[in-house]
């Protein structure tokens, strides 16, 4: 069972994101606004106390919005006190999201001292320009500062988020951006396909002809070239869009992935336990409000059915290149996949989308590319 805790915190609104987060404002303002946030989580954790039923948490991650924008010390007492609250695996998996550019040494030590163990940065490109175009604050140089600030604070596992399809980008570029994420040796890299999404300014930019993105085939030639220069370099190509070294798989996301239990805290973050889904509000202020009352604010709340716990087992499985194993599934719901979703599954074979290799049934490299497709299809 894994926490997630959302830090909805940024210091400017890049132009694709429709993450939820609040740009900061004048640091007093920000400062007490923290320690509301950070006493919100506390009592939020301690309310689902109850539902952890025995269970022990295996991974914790702090993603955003921006993390690392929350000082150091005070990220550190939060983690302390999730620790000695929380049952924790002695082996717990802790990432922090960070941005390149606000990652220091000082900051980077102290987190580690408190137990991160794994950071993820938006590295997003390695040219300055295409990050300007999408509104983020670092420039390339940041990229390897950030990663030898994390090594030199004696943290080995480290993943860079890539983005591909962006407004102008070129296939060399993409290229490029490749290489030199590779040489700077992370255990764990995340290529993502930039998603346009609407009301963002991007979206409007591009609506209006003052950006192009790459077209649909040359996203698709992005995509591969990742794959192939991935796996030459030794990476294990894991999930759609996630390749990591042997054994630096991202264990937080696995979890998510085989639709297992999870707590999540903090304004707009979701949760998964005891078989029943949140969401909540996505409102710092009415956040922080409502666990000054004691109780949660939720957007959607929603008891799954076995059912539906089903599908959304299947669809999430599906992303994984190993796939869905059969006796797990069965395990679970003491019922195998094949009998539940036969036509489906038949359907799916006889257009070469997903196949069955040791237990597991799995996307074919057609399926991978039409992955949408074949989660759609165990949607009851
Ligand atoms: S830093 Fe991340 S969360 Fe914040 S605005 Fe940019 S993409 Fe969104």
């Amino acid at each position: 069972m894994g926490v997630y805790v959302h830090i909805p915190f940024c210091e400017q609104k890049c132009s694709y994101c429709d993450f939820h987060s609040i740009v900061v404002g004048e640091v007093g303002v920000f400062s007490d606004l923290v320690d509301s946030y950070l006493l919100s989580l506390r009592r939020e954790a301690l309310y689902y106390k109850p539902l952890w039923g025995g269970r022990t948490i295996h991974s914790l991650f702090l993603g955003g919005g921006t993390p690392n924008l929350v000082p150091p010390e005070r990220l550190a007492a939060l983690l302390a006190f999730l620790w000695e609250e929380l049952p924790c695996s002695g082996e717990l998996e802790i990432t922090i999201e960070a941005n390149p550019h606000s990652l220091t040494p000082e900051g980077a030590r102290v987190l580690a001292a408190a137990g991160v163990n794994r950071v993820s940065l938006g590295a997003q490109a390695f040219q300055d320009e295409l990050l300007q175009a999408i509104g983020r604050l670092h420039r390339a140089e940041h990229i390897s500062q950030a990663v030898h600030n994390v090594r030199r604070a004696g943290i080995k596992n480290i993943n860079l988020d890539l983005m591909f399809g962006l407004p102008g980008q070129s296939l060399e570029q993409w290229q490029d951006t490749l290489r030199q994420a590779l040489a700077l040796k992370p255990t764990h890299l995340s290529c993502y396909a930039l998603t346009l999404e609407p009301e963002t300014p991007l979206a409007r930019w591009v609506e209006a002809g003052f950006a192009a993105l790459p077209g649909e085939e040359e996203q698709v030639e992005m995509y591969q070239l990742a794959r192939g220069l991935l796996r030459a370099a030794g990476y294990e190509h894991y999930e759609i869009s996630n390749f990591a070294l042997p054994g630096w798989r991202c264990r937080h996301n696995l979890l998510y992935w085989r639709n297992e239990p999870f707590i999540g805290l903090g304004s707009g973050a979701a949760g998964f336990i005891g078989g029943r889904r949140y969401l909540n509000v996505p409102d710092v202020q009415g956040y922080i409000l409502s666990w000054e009352k004691g109780s949660p604010l939720y957007e959607e709340y929603a008891e799954l059915s076995r059912d539906e716990e089903m599908d959304e087992t299947m669809m999430l499985g599906m992303r994984l290149l190993e796939g869905v194993d059969e006796e797990a599934f069965r395990r679970r719901f003491q019922v195998g996949f094949s009998e539940v979703y036969q036509g489906a599954i038949a359907e799916l074979k006889a257009k070469e989308l997903v196949e069955e290799a040791q237990g597991c049934l799995r996307v074919t490299e057609r399926g991978l590319l039409l992955e949408n497709r074949v989660s759609a299809a165990f949607l009851r």
